[in-house]
């Protein structure tokens, strides 16, 4: 894809984030939704990419998974603490995701559950109803560029490119949004009480699933026969479970991205790729140790797809390289993809 046509999506982009009403939080979530199914499913060339609806839905499910606990510590008077997104009525498709929360342990287990194929139908009508139909639109007129959709199809068409572009701007794209949706969540009013009191809501809003992580991390020590992932010594008392592509740059925790290492070592690394025979190893390790990992997932209620861990990877490290990107090649060393992996 030539240059102009990458500004050309990002002005537009651009635009819509600031001339398009944002009256709930839906539209953000749809944003964010596409450009993880982009990274997902789609490649860096001019085509088309078709998306279910359904397969939408399952992710905003992902996406408001977090959301739909209570905030912060429970205030004195008993008053609901899930925050507010969604005026009114509007609320129908957060409600779905709050009720299948309060029947499964952990996203895992609701999408293996019986409840799970009628949510995403009740979601999926509530997306085509709300923001599938309205995220294009602006106050005055439309800004058509993202996809294309006939109700009734059951499906969503990404334009040429505009997948290409997802996946190219990805960090971007999603940061930005991101950063519209806190402010949405900031702003209203009904969320103002609970605001007062607490912790880091960008994280609450959008980080990691801390406690999944946490009920992976003895498993994943004993795989590693207790030793550092990243430089084989042994491990000590304080272990992290990290991302082993970096969450900066992909935010679901997908079991098969999971490693046990040394808190040294994770700050070393930082939020950069690992390169060389590290990422040799990750993906052997991913085939290697398939079914444990996929155990481990289903108890820590984490994300089972090594598919879409590889398909993410491959995605990240081809990123890298065409930004020449800085990579950890271990230790204190530093470089890029090109001197790792001529
Ligand atoms: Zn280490």
């Amino acid at each position: 894809m030539n240059a102009p046509a990458r500004l050309a999506f990002l002005a537009d982009f651009e635009r819509l984030l600031t001339e398009a009403p944002f009256v709930d939080s839906y539209k953000f979530a749809l944003l964010i939704a596409l450009a993880e199914l982009a990274v997902e499913r789609g490649d860096d060339s001019m085509a088309t990419l078709t998306l279910p609806i359904r397969d939408i839905a399952a992710q905003f499910v992902t996406i408001y998974w977090r959301q739909a606990m209570p905030f912060g510590n429970t205030i004195g008077d008993g008053a609901s603490s899930v925050l507010m997104q969604n005026p009114g009525r509007k609320a129908g498709m957060i409600m779905e995701v709050t009720k299948l929360r309060a029947q499964y342990s952990s996203l895992h287990a609701a999408r293996s559950g019986p409840h799970w194929q009628r949510s995403l139908t009740r979601i999926s009508a509530g997306l085509e109803d709300l923001p599938i139909k309205r995220l294009q639109r602006l106050r005055q007129g439309s800004l058509p560029f993202l996809y294309a959709y006939d109700a009734g199809s059951g499906t969503i068409e990404l334009l040429p490119g505009v997948a290409a572009n997802l996946r190219y701007f990805h960090g971007l794209v999603v940061r930005a949004v991101q950063g519209e949706w806190l402010r949405f969540v900031q702003a209203m009013p009904a969320n103002q009480r609970l605001l007062g009191a607490t912790t880091d809501l960008s994280d609450f809003l959008f980080g990691s699933d801390r406690s999944g992580l946490e009920r992976a991390r003895d498993r994943l020590r004993m795989m590693q026969a207790d030793r550092c992932f990243y430089c084989e010594s042994p491990l000590r008392e304080s272990v992290d479970v990290a991302h082993f592509i970096p969450w900066s740059r992909y935010r679901r925790d997908l079991v098969h991205n999971l490693v046990a290492v040394h808190p040294a070592c994770n700050a070393h690394k930082g939020e950069l790729l690992a390169a060389g025979p590290l990422r040799e190893r990750w993906a052997a390790w991913t085939g290697l140790h398939d079914t444990d990992l996929a155990d481990i997932g289903a108890a820590a209620g984490l994300i089972v797809d090594r598919q879409t861990a590889l398909r993410v990877a491959e995605w990240s490290y081809a990123q890298a390289r065409r930004v020449g990107a800085d990579v950890w090649l271990g230790g204190r060393q530093y470089g890029t993809l090109q001197d790792a992996e001529p």
